[in-house]
């Protein structure tokens, strides 16, 4: 008779409102054998509100590589286990990559449940141009290299999302205004969910004295966004972009914009000019 093994599903728990829960998770805490939590006395609260009596199972940073062989053996025994995090989307700058691969490699499948995390939150209402984003979880501690950081977004063309801590977030605006100046338009989403939400999209500049000004701006949890450099670029901009970075090593600058405005319809001197800030970059 064949061995049957347990699957492992990924489940997204609130990020602070505890109704921001799915029922198809509720359903997946209730019905497995085991649930691994970063935290489990924090995990127990959320178990608590919706009377889910399921066992739990510290999984966390310091213990990861041991408890994945643990995890494993049950899965491989026929037990069924969640994979939570203390907040959010498990794996998205939280733990889980140990054993997530250690289950891909040994065939278990792995069911991910969808629902909450505080980088897309705040990027579906950022207003800010979001198709494309780049994620790196936290910034550096560090000033210096908090700036090195920053400068990788001075001419980025994508949005950049990133968690900062209450400790850090006054340094690290300020450090983010001297790098990339006080025009740049970003988006703070601090407590999302919670009772004290705050969602400020304005420049850098100004955020700095907003945030500067009132000591409650500067508490709680914090996830930010920085538009990409060219915060006037359209999705239509963005089309011309990638087109021309197509052209661009074929053809002259005035061939390719050319080019670009006869397949776009938009204006040759517009296209002109980003061609030639691009040849710059
Ligand atoms: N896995 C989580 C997720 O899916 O969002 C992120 C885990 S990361 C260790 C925790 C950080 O996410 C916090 O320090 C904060 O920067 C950000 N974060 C989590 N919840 C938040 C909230 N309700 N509002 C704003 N930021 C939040």
């Amino acid at each position: 008779m064949e061995q049957v093994i347990g699957k492992l599903y990924v489940v997204a728990t609130p990020i602070g409102n505890l109704a921001d829960i799915s029922q198809r998770a509720l359903d997946v805490l209730r019905g497995v054998d085991l649930i691994a939590a970063e935290d489990t006395r924090h995990s127990a609260r959320l178990l608590e509100a919706y009377m889910i009596t399921t066992p739990l199972k510290a999984y966390h940073d310091h213990n990861e590589e041991y408890q994945s062989g643990v995890l494993l053996k049950k899965l491989l025994a026929g037990e069924n286990v969640a994979l939570i995090s203390d907040a959010g989307t498990p794996l998205i700058n939280d733990p889980g990559y140990r054993l997530l691969s250690a289950v891909h490699d040994a065939g278990v499948q792995v069911i991910p449940i969808p629902g909450a995390n505080a980088a897309i939150a705040l990027l579906s209402v950022s207003g800010l141009a979001v198709n494309s984003f780049t994620f790196e979880g936290f910034p550096p501690v560090k000033s210096q290299q908090r700036k090195d950081y920053y400068a990788k977004w001075l001419k980025s063309p994508h949005a950049h999302v990133f968690y900062e801590s209450s400790h850090r977030i006054v340094a690290s605006l300020n450090d983010a205004l001297t790098v990339l100046g006080g025009e740049r338009m970003v988006t703070m989403g601090r407590e999302l969910t919670k009772t004290f939400e705050t969602i400020k999209r304005c420049s850098l500049a100004q955020l700095v004295d907003f945030v500067a000004a009132d000591n409650n701006q500067q508490k709680g949890e914090f996830v930010m966004v920085v538009s990409r450099a060219e915060s006037d670029l359209s999705e239509s901009d963005v089309e011309i972009r990638q087109m021309l970075e197509k052209v661009l090593p074929i053809v002259s600058v005035k061939q390719a914009s050319q080019v670009v405005a006869a397949l776009t319809g938009q204006k040759k001197n517009k296209i002109y000019q980003l061609a030639l800030e691009m040849q710059q970059d």
